[in-house]
C-alpha cells in the first residue's frame, strides 16, 4: 500500500468505533469460557496474527456498550484500547495492559495446543499462563467497573497490545511513539511480569515487578567463499562463524550485585527463611569469590550477570556443500546499570574480525518503577490482607519497559497463585493454568481495580 493510503487506512482505524447498544447482545459470559475462546485463537509471534484476538475483545467490550479504538501499526498489527472516564480524573488513570500475541507452540504437547483442554483442574492451551489469563483477568475488572454503578476517581484503561513476544515496536513501543497523549495522564500501568512466591500451593508474598534485564539482541554473520564440501578451507563462513561464537561462549561471566537487585534480594529476605537471609548476609563475599556460580541455586546467576545466550544457527544444507554465509542469533541480557556500549564493544573484540555483527534489538536503560506512589501503596494496601507484597526485580523483559523509559510507572503484577509446575508450560510444551487458580486470580484482579479505581 501507497505511503499516503497507509497512513489515511491508519487514521481511519484510528477513530473510536461506534458501539452497539448494550442491550443488543448477550451480557456477561464466564471469564473461564472467555479464557478458553481467547486461547483457541492462534496468534503466534511471529507473525502475531494478532486481528482475531483484537476483534474477540474489542466485541466483548462493544457488547456491553463499551467504545474501543483499534490503532494499526504501520505493518498493520492490532492494538486495542479503551477507557472509562472518571467524572472527576484529578487523579492519574490505571491503565491494564497485556500482550495478545504468544509463543510458537514448539514440539512435545500432548493436545493441540490451540483447542484448550481441561485435564485433573487445569486448562491446557498456548498462552493460559503467558498471558491471556491475565488479559481476561483485566478485562473482566474492566467490565465489572462499567457495569457497576460506583464512582471512578480515575480514569481507567484497557489495553491490548501486539508483538510483545517478539520484543514489542509494533505494541507497546509502537503506541508510545505514535500515540504517547493516550498515556500522558496515566498514573501506573499494571501489567505482566509479577513473580509471586508459593511454596505448597499457598502464597508466601505477591511480588510486583519494578525492575528488569534489558534486551540487547544481536545477529553475528560470517561470509566466506562457497563450494564443494570436499575441499580443505579454514575460511568458509561456517569456520568463522565457529570461531568467533567459541569465544563468545567460553567468555567467564562476570558476576556484580546492580543496585536494583540488590534491592530486590533484600526485600525478599524479610519474608523467607533464614537460608535465604543467610546467603543475602553473603551475598557480596560470594559474588567476590573465585567460582560465584558454585555456590549459588539455579537460577540466581540470571541475577548477578550479563548473560549471553547463543539461541539460533543457521548455516549450509547438505553435508557435502560449503554455504557462502553463517549466521547466529545471540540474545544478551544487560543488568540495568550495565554500560550496553562498553559491553557491545567487548562482545565485538571477542568475537573478532571475520564476522559482522548487527544490532536486532536494544533498550535503553531505565530507572525502576518507584514504589512511593499512591498506586502502588494501594496495591500493597489491598494485597496485603491475603500475603506481604515484595517489589521485585525479574531477570525476563516484559513490555514494562517501553513506559518505565518514558518514566512512566509500569509494575507487572500476576493475580494468579502459581506454583512452580504451573509455571513451566511458560514458552514451553503443555502450557496450563489451574482453573481454580485462575477464577481466584480474575477475583482479586476485579477488586484491586475496584479498591484502586473508585471510592468503594
Ligand atoms: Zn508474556
Amino acid at each position: 500500500m501507497p505511503r499516503t493510503a497507509l497512513l489515511v487506512a491508519c487514521l481511519l482505524l484510528a477513530a473510536p468505533l461506534q458501539a452497539p447498544p448494550a442491550d443488543a447482545l448477550p451480557a456477561s459470559q464466564a471469564p473461564l469460557d472467555r479464557l478458553r475462546e481467547y486461547l483457541a485463537i492462534d496468534t503466534t509471534n511471529p507473525p502475531g496474527n494478532e486481528h482475531h484476538a483484537a476483534r474477540f475483545l474489542r466485541d466483548a467490550l462493544h457488547r456491553e456498550g463499551i467504545s474501543t479504538r483499534l490503532l494499526m501499526s504501520p505493518n498493520g498489527r492490532p492494538n486495542l484500547y479503551a477507557r472509562l472516564e472518571s467524572a472527576d480524573s484529578e487523579l492519574g488513570a490505571l491503565v491494564l495492559v497485556h500482550h495478545m500475541d504468544v509463543v510458537p507452540a514448539g514440539p512435545g504437547w500432548e493436545s493441540d495446543p490451540f483447542e484448550p483442554v481441561e485435564r485433573e483442574g487445569r486448562l491446557f492451551g498456548r498462552g493460559a499462563v503467558d498471558v491471556k489469563s491475565l488479559g481476561i483477568a483485566h478485562l473482566e475488572a474492566f467490565l465489572e467497573l462499567h457495569r457497576s454503578d460506583v464512582a471512578l476517581v480515575r480514569d481507567v484503561v484497557f489495553l491490548a497490545v501486539a508483538d510483545e513476544e517478539t520484543g514489542g515496536a509494533e505494541g507497546a513501543g509502537f503506541l508510545l511513539e505514535r500515540y504517547p497523549e493516550l498515556f500522558d495522564s496515566a498514573a501506573a500501568v499494571l501489567g505482566e511480569g509479577g513473580n509471586n512466591r508459593v511454596y505448597q500451593q499457598s502464597l508466601v508474598w505477591w511480588g510486583i515487578e519494578v525492575a528488569q534485564k534489558r534486551p540487547l539482541w544481536l545477529k553475528v554473520r560470517a561470509t566466506g567463499r562457497g563450494g564443494h564440501g570436499s575441499t580443505l578451507n579454514l575460511h568458509t563462513a561456517p569456520h568463522r562463524l565457529v570461531r568467533a561464537l567459541g569465544r563468545l561462549a567460553d567468555r567467564a561471566p562476570v558476576f556484580r550485585v546492580s543496585p536494583p537487585v540488590r534491592t530486590y534480594f533484600e526485600s525478599v529476605a524479610q519474608h523467607q527463611g533464614p537460608g535465604f537471609r543467610e546467603f543475602v548476609g553473603r551475598l557480596d563475599e560470594i559474588v567476590a569469590s573465585d567460582e560465584p556460580g558454585k555456590q549459588l541455586l539455579p537460577g540466581l546467576p540470571n541475577y548477578l550477570v550479563d548473560s549471553i545466550q547463543i539461541n539460533r544457527l543457521s548455516a549450509g544444507e547438505r553435508v557435502n556443500v560449503t554455504p557462502e554465509t553463517a549466521e547466529a542469533l545471540v540474545d544478551v541480557r544487560l543488568l540495568p546499570d550495565t554500560d550496553a556500549d562498553a559491553f557491545l564493544l567487548e562482545i565485538e573484540e571477542l568475537l573478532g574480525d571475520e564476522v559482522e555483527v548487527e544490532v536486532l534489538l536494544r533498550a535503553p536503560a531505565a530507572a525502576p518503577a518507584p514504589t512511593d506512589t499512591e498506586l502502588f501503596r494501594c496495591f500493597e494496601r489491598f494485597l496485603e490482607r491475603r500475603g506481604p507484597v515484595v517489589p521485585t526485580f525479574i531477570a525476563g523483559v516484559t513490555d514494562s519497559r517501553y513506559f518505565r523509559e518514558r518514566s512512566i510507572p509500569a509494575y507487572g503484577f500476576s493475580p494468579f497463585v502459581l506454583d512452580g509446575t504451573d509455571l513451566r508450560g511458560i514458552h514451553g510444551p503443555n502450557e496450563k493454568i489451574p482453573i481454580d487458580a485462575f477464577v481466584a486470580g480474575v477475583r482479586t484482579t476485579v477488586d484491586l481495580v475496584r479498591a484502586c479505581a473508585t471510592a468503594d
